[in-house]
């Protein structure tokens, strides 16, 4: 679950990280209102959840009320990288000697946290890491151990911030790390992480994405997930109980298990189709769930085929096979579609469907055949 940047500061300011006062609001009238309260200069802030916004034009100083006006009057309603504005974040504005950057994300091939620390922020990382990759001071902390304020301090030293920053990074960087574990997030990052005129060190932009996983130990996360814009088609999954992720291409994928799912989205791709999601229907197959991912796919209107990737395990082919018949005939379906059944009992399972089958509704012997076929009978 990714968070706007005004969610993601007031989620640090919870764990005590300086960030600016500001208020969230979703019109010009309340954004002056909002100024006016905050006192000048203050900073309007388009709130998506995309990066680059300052290039974008997203990002504008006002000194009075009449800027305010100008510049969140351009910015809500704004198309950043296909995001819609709808809502700005007015702050007041910091005066800035050194951007730095500061992130914590999880590497999983280490089975450890890893920190990443640079002097050259407020671009951003995949750039410095591209050019000048020693820019980046990285520890990879064990999440046994923590992370050590004299580690933290080590860390500060090796990426060579303005010495003057030390003590306000440190205390940050100790305060980040607090907030990604005890937070339950996948990744915190400040860029920039500013040392103002004055020392002090300040988080002036925020990006949180929490473990959506944890939101049992988090009752407050239902706030964040209020403000989640979904997919239309997520969102009717979701409704359905199914398990549903939208991507972009024509193929639609329906199969049970979450490994067998993915490995169809794989084999769609690897066959010369594009796969327009992919649904894990769980272990069984009743008609029930075969219609209501039959329907969720169907009203995506890019969806050209139809691939249903079956393995009978303890759901037997018969029953599979009961499931998809009963379903097709609760569902108006316009596009063409390909069934790969396998497992137990797939023959009886295929003989169930065999008289159902037309030049609409086909059955292939392997799952690559199907790929196959349900790619070419998208007639791309
Ligand atoms: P992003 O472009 O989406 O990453 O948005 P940021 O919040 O990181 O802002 C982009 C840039 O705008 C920063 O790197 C700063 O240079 C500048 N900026 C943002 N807020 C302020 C502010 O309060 N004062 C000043 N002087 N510059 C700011
Ligand atoms: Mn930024």
């Amino acid at each position: 679950m990714d968070l706007y940047e005004y969610q993601g500061k007031q989620f640090f300011a919870r764990f005590g990280i300086p960030v600016s006062p500001g208020e969230a609001v979703t019109t010009v009238d309340d954004a002056v209102a909002a100024a006016e309260r905050i006192g000048y200069p203050v900073v309007v802030k388009a709130q998506v959840q995309v990066g680059g916004r300052g290039k974008a034009g997203g990002i504008k100083l006002a000194n009075d009320a009449d800027e305010v006006r100008t510049h969140a009057g351009n910015i809500l309603g704004m198309d950043i990288k296909g995001h819609t504005v709808e809502t700005v974040w007015i702050e007041l504005a910091s005066d800035i000697a050194e951007e730095y950057y500061a992130s914590f994300t999880l590497d999983r091939s280490a089975k450890k946290h890893l920190g990443m620390l640079s002097a050259q922020g407020g671009v951003e990382i995949e750039a410095v890491a591209a050019e000048d990759p020693d820019a980046i001071a990285k520890v990879h902390v064990d999440p046994v151990d923590g992370l050590t304020e004299d580690r933290a301090r080590a860390w500060v030293a090796a990426a060579k911030l303005n010495p003057e920053a030390t003590e306000g990074a440190v205390d940050i960087l100790l305060k980040l790390y607090t907030a990604y574990v005890e937070g339950d997030a996948d990744l915190v990052e400040i860029n920039p992480l500013i040392l103002k005129p004055t020392g002090e060190v300040h988080a002036l932009d925020a990006k949180v994405t929490l473990d959506g996983n944890s939101a049992f130990r988090h009752p407050d996360y239902a706030e964040y997930e209020a403000t989640q814009v979904r997919d239309e088609r997520e969102e009717l999954a979701h409704e359905k109980g199914l398990q549903y992720v939208g991507l972009d291409g024509f193929v639609g994928v329906i199969a049970n298990g979450a490994g067998l799912a993915m490995s169809t989205v794989d084999i769609v791709n690897q066959v010369g189709g594009e796969p327009a999601n992919f649904l894990d229907i769980g272990g069984g197959a009743s008609a029930e769930v075969m219609a209501g991912a039959l329907e969720v796919i169907t009203n995506d209107p890019k969806v050209r085929s139809i691939f249903i990737n079956i393995f009978g395990g303890i759901t037997k082919g018969e029953e599979v096979a009961n499931g998809i018949v009963t379903a097709l005939g609760r569902v108006q379906i316009d596009v063409p579609i390909v069934i790969r059944l396998d497992g137990t009992n797939a023959d009886l399972g295929r003989e169930i469907l065999e008289p159902h089958l037309s030049d609409k509704l086909q059955m292939q012997p392997t799952m690559t055949e199907a790929a196959e076929a349900a790619v070419a009978a998208a007639g791309k």
